[in-house]
């Protein structure tokens, strides 16, 4: 079973909830039952960096010592 996140529209209170996906999903926050949102992703592994894309630290891809440089087919500081 999945583990879902909810954050409180109205309090900010954030809170998980273990449940299986044929449960109906959190509507109030147990804190002052108001409305919460579902947050996508978090703590599930979705969030993947750089799956589909080569590594920064790729020879010849730009500056070494930007961030950015694997992303990019410049360096954007002008290195
Ligand atoms: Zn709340």
């Amino acid at each position: 079973m999945p583990t879902y996140q909810y954050q409180c529209l109205d309090c900010g209170h954030a809170f998980e909830r273990f449940q299986p996906m044929t449960a109906s999903p959190v509507r109030e926050c147990p804190e002052c039952g108001g409305r919460v949102k579902k947050l996508i992703g978090s703590g599930a592994g979705v969030i993947v960096r750089g799956g589909s894309s080569p590594p920064p630290s790729e020879p010849g891809s730009g500056c070494a010592s930007c961030p950015s440089a694997g992303g990019y087919p410049y360096c954007p500081r002008g290195g």
